[in-house]
Parts: C-alpha cells; structure tokens; sequence
C-alpha cells in the first residue's frame, strides 16, 4: 500500500507535533517545509556569547496532561526546575506578579490602595452596560484604578493600541478566570490560597539547553522516522482541483504531491497562495495582521542584576515592555557577565520596524538607564532580532474577516490550519503543540476533533479534561 503524502509548512513547535505524531504510524510520509534553516520557530534557542538564549521569556505550561508528557518526553531528563520570579515595573518601584498584598500596600500607599478598593465597588455598583473590548472587560472585573495601573500601559505597548480597541477575545485567552476573589485571596493568604491560578503557578521546569531544545530533540526523531525537511523553503502556489489540494510548488523550484497539508505558517500568507478572486475573502485577509517583536540583547559584565526571570515594565515613558534575564533561568556561574533581552513591538507599516540597529540599542540604553538596574558602560556588546508576525493582532473586529477565513477553510477537505500565527490565535507552545498532535489524529484516526477549540478561554483554563472531540463547524 502506498503511504499517505502529508506536507507539514512550518517547523515551529505546531508543524514539529503534527510531523512527528504522523510519522508514529507507517502508513504516511512526510514532508516538513520551513522558511528558516532551524527548527522551534518562535520558540527556538540560539547560541550567543556562549550561552543559549530564547526570543523572549519560553517558560512552558500546561493543564494537558497529554501535551505535558510529549513535552516532557522530548526533555529527555535534561531540565532544571526554575523558582518563578517575575515583577511589574510601575512608578519607579516592583510589584511582585502575582501581587502580594503588603508589597503593594508598601508599593503603592494606604491611599491609593483603599481608591483601588473604592474603584472595585464602583464598578459592581455600577456596571458597565457594553463589555466589547479589553479595556471594557478588565474595568468590569477589577475596575478602573487597578486597570490604569496594572494594564493598561504594558497592554497598549504590546498592541500598539488603545485597550479600547482591544477585543476581548485577549482577556478570554489569558486571564478570563483570574478574578479579583483570586487576586485577594492570593493577596491576603498568600500561602493560603493553595490552588492557584493557571497563570501563576510558582515553579516551571525548564530545559537545560532553553525552550529549543525540545524543538531539536523532534526535528532529531523526525529524521530517525524517516521524515523529510526542506529548509530554507517557501511554498509559492498551492495545486486545488474541486475542494482538494493536489501539489504545492516551492520556492526552491520543487514540486511536492499531498494527499494531506496541514498549515501552521501565518493564515494570511497562506490564504495569498490560494489565487482568491472572491473579492470579500480578499478583503477578509487584509484585515488581519500581526504585531512584530524587535528584541535588543545585550552582554553586561555584571552579574546578579536583579533576580527575576523576566520584568514587565508598566511605565508609558520606558519603550521596553519586557526584560529577560537568562542568567535566572539555568545559573551560569563564573562567567562573569549577564545577558539580557529587552521586548520592544511595532507593525510592519510602521517606521520603527526600519529602524537600524544602533537605534534600538541607544533605546535599549536609555531605557536601562531609567530603569537604574546597572551601568550602561557595562555593556560589552549587543545584538539586535527581529521577528515578523509574532503576534496576532486581536483588533475589535477582527473575529468576522477571521470567520469568512476559516469557513473558507473547511472547504477544502484535506486541509488543516494549526498554531499560532496558522489559526490567528495567541497561542502558547502548549496550545500549538496540542493542536499538531491532534491535527495528526484526524489523519490517522479518521477523526473530526475541531483544533479550533484548542485554547478558548474558559474550557482550556477550567479543567485538564477538555473535550476537543467535536465537529469541525466554526
Ligand atoms: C516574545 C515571545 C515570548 C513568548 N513566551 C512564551 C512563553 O513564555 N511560553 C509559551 O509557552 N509560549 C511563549 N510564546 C509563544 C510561543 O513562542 C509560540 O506559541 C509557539 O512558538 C507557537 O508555535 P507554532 O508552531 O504555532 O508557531 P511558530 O513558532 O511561529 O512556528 C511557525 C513556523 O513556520 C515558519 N514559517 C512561517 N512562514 C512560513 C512560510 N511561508 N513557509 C514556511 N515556513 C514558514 C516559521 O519560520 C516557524 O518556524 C512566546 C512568543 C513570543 C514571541
């Protein structure tokens, strides 16, 4: 019997699951393609100055049982279990994330803690009639004061819009159930409140080689299973006949037969391979974009910094709207310097995406000057990412151009979008890799699981038995 023809685009921690879940069964080849030369996509490590560093903060979590032992098994007992300290920069002082109740007393004052208090009854008393957007949502729950101060600012950075313009869909997928009864049982007890929320669990494991080390474990078992990679690649036109893909043209001239595609590159440059004449389709996909992450590295001889692993900076006047400290994930001793990643986000349209390098790092310097954590003569050297598409952009609206894309989707019979930037959905690497291996499952199983419940709010954070076997309607 002839094996089933499965083409994978994208080798992110999505495309990697559903390569490697497939090739568990003898009777499918597959076919990786990938635009970069390394696997992880946004999760990948790199080397620098020694070290392995991720895009940002890659700390992995999961209520899915499942989806935790792939992880894991890929780990291969290579991790370190990492003791989470993360805090907010607001008004020249840290808050610790989650809060504690005496460091914001301490932080913020009696006055203004008992104004967050009377802004909370407020907004009970007094509800607001419309909750459409992210800012409507967050107001409702914890009211407006602690909204000015805990999101406001960082949110507005990382969408490069007012949070009026946010749609809720963000709340929903992130913090839906982390209600002020939560904050104040935390603030109060601390220790009392033993069940934590998902978001803010104490302790992570972590791999010794950083989040792309699992990534690489998977390309390694793809290949030890027969799998194919094609690096360097993108698809350039996609072959459909009725409501079926037939053959993917790739931009190193190849041209690649599939029984089945299963897509985690960015739905958009997807659709764009589809030659759509449907007017509204095409206006659908110009609707959608992404929000673009500049990360500035920097090489500090100094050590012990500060001592978390990652800061959220909250302060309007400060660009960075995130610090990574690698030397607090896997302890480096006796190296005698410290790297750090600060977060900067803009839009492909916008000037800053053009900047040069120098202009980041002076932003970079300045910004670490404001912040007083150390000296800017102790930098030794430097090095500028950039990563296109590292955000889906959850603009009000954005769910009906996002519809007409999906049901257009469901039409063609051999097709399955998957991950982040492929299903439009700020998803984590557990979300992604959840979906692959259930892409996969519908090909070997025959199955009809809907990978668009993977990651909706309320299911995903209630219970770690989720029910995803449902039909494939939107
Ligand atoms: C700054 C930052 C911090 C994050 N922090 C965390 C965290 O703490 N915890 C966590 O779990 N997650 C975190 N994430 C999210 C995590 O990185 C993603 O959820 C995960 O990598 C998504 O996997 P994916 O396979 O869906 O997509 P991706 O990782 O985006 O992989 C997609 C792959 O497709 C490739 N590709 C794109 N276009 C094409 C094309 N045209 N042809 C071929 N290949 C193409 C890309 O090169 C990439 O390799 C973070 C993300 C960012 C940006």
């Amino acid at each position: 019997m002839s094996k089933k023809k499965i083409v994978v685009l994208g080798a992110g921690p999505a495309g990697l699951s559903a390569a490697l879940s497939l090739l568990q069964s003898d009777n499918c080849s597959v076919i990786v393609v990938e635009k970069e030369s390394a696997v992880g996509g946004l999760s990948k490590s790199f080397d620098l100055w020694g070290k392995k560093v991720d895009l940002g903060p890659h700390r992995f979590f999961s209520p899915d049982s499942r989806v935790n032992k792939w992880w894991s098994d890929r780990l291969k007992g290579h991790y370190v279990l990492v003791n989470r300290l993360t805090r907010i920069f607001y008004k020249d002082k840290f808050f610790y994330y989650p809060l504690k109740l005496l460091n914001v007393l301490a932080q913020l004052g009696f006055f203004e803690s008992i104004a967050i208090f009377f802004s909370y009854v407020k907004v009970r008393i007094f509800p607001l009639r419309t909750i459409q957007s992210f800012e409507e949502w967050v107001v409702s729950k914890f009211g407006r004061r602690l909204f000015n101060i805990f999101f406001k600012s960082y949110s507005e950075k990382l969408w490069g819009l007012p949070c009026s313009t946010i749609d809720l869909d963000f709340a929903a997928q992130r913090i839906k159930k982390l209600t002020m009864l939560e904050i104040l049982k935390d603030l109060l007890g601390g220790g009392l409140n033993r069940k934590k929320h998902k978001t803010l669990v104490d302790q992570f494991v972590y791999p010794e080689k950083g989040a792309g080390q699992v990534y690489d474990n998977m390309k390694s078992e793809i290949v030890a299973r027969g799998g194919t990679f094609v690096f360097d690649t993108v698809p350039c036109q996609i072959e459909i006949e009725g409501q079926v893909i037939k053959s993917i043209s790739l931009s190193n001239g190849q041209l690649i037969q599939c029984d089945e595609l299963i897509s985690s590159i960015p739905i958009t440059d997807l659709f764009k391979l589809f030659n759509i004449t449907d007017e509204k389709l095409a206006n659908s996909i110009q609707q959608l974009s992404y929000r673009n992450t500049v990360l500035v590295y920097l090489k500090i001889a100094q050590k012990s910094i500060f001592a978390d692993q990652w800061i959220y900076v909250h302060v309007p006047e400060i660009h960075a709207g995130r610090i990574t400290n690698f030397e607090n994930w896997v302890s480096r001793v006796g190296d005698g310097f410290s790297t750090l990643v600060f977060e900067y986000w803009c839009n492909s349209q916008d000037k800053e995406w053009n900047e040069s390098d120098s202009y980041y790092i002076e932003m970079a310097k300045q910004d670490a000057s404001h912040l007083g954590l150390f000296s800017v003569d102790k930098i030794e050297d430097n090095l500028v990412v950039r990563i296109e598409k590292s955000y889906p952009i959850y603009k009000k609206g954005y769910r009906q151009p996002l519809s007409d894309l999906i049901a257009f989707s469901h039409r063609i019979s051999n097709l399955q979008l998957i991950g982040r930037n492929g299903c439009f959905k700020y998803n984590n690497q557990d979300h992604s890799i959840l979906m692959g291996i259930l892409a996969a499952e519908n090909i070997l199983s025959e199955k009809q699981i809907n990978l668009w419940n993977v990651n909706e709010g309320d299911e995903y954070h209630e219970s770690a038995q989720v029910n995803y076997e449902e039909s494939r309607s939107v």
